[in-house]
């Protein structure tokens, strides 16, 4: 049901996707299948198959919460200032999205609905309220467990939203300051050492 829900939210939210996309997942009973019971909603592979592998993939990892356009656009800004980091570790707990190994420092891109911000982009939709509340607030109390555990080991974690794309430069200011900061801590933990 997860997948199937952020892949509506995905469609409708990507004016990009081909009309051709959009009429075969609702053929598929993909959209409209909101607010089902979650066994009544069609298996997404069947529907998958008919995309292009290429594209099946790019669909998949947007569904997975990875690759997004915040996400994307991060890392090109993170790669031109020269910072170098690894994508997706699994094996940290929350799998962060960027992850800066020598600065022991992690940056979460955070999608405002998923995750349930306080922004306009966070607010629930308002038919089937007691779902939506139930998933995000699980999807939150994920998140939080997982900062709070990353910090336990030592990692500096930073969460970005996905609206905060919105003015890249105060995000750019936001991204080298956390980089900085966690880098000049880092030195300072080893010289004391
Ligand atoms: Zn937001």
């Amino acid at each position: 049901m997860e997948g199937l829900v952020e892949m509506t939210e995905i469609i409708a939210s990507e004016p990009q996707l081909p009309r051709a996309i959009f009429s075969a997942l609702r053929r598929g009973g993909i959209l409209g299948t909101l607010g089902n019971a979650p066994s009544e909603a069609p298996k997404v592979p069947t529907s998958m198959d008919i995309f292009p592998r290429e594209q099946r993939s790019r669909i998949m990892s947007r569904i997975r919460g990875r690759d997004t356009k915040p996400e994307l656009l991060i890392r090109s800004m993170l790669h031109r200032l020269g910072y170098r980091f690894r994508l997706h570790r699994k094996d940290l707990i929350g799998t962060p999205d960027i992850v800066f190994p020598a600065r022991r420092s992690v940056v979460f891109v955070n999608g405002c609905f998923w995750h349930g911000h306080s922004c306009p982009r966070g607010h629930l939709p308002s038919s089937n309220v007691m779902f939506w509340e139930r998933k995000i607030d699980k999807n939150k109390r994920r998140d939080h467990n997982a900062r709070k555990q990353l910090r336990k080991e030592g990692w500096k974690v930073l969460t970005v939203w996905g609206c905060q794309i919105n003015n890249q430069d105060r995000l750019l200011k936001k991204l080298v300051q956390f980089l900085e900061r966690t880098g000049t801590e880092h030195a300072r933990m080893k010289l004391s050492r």
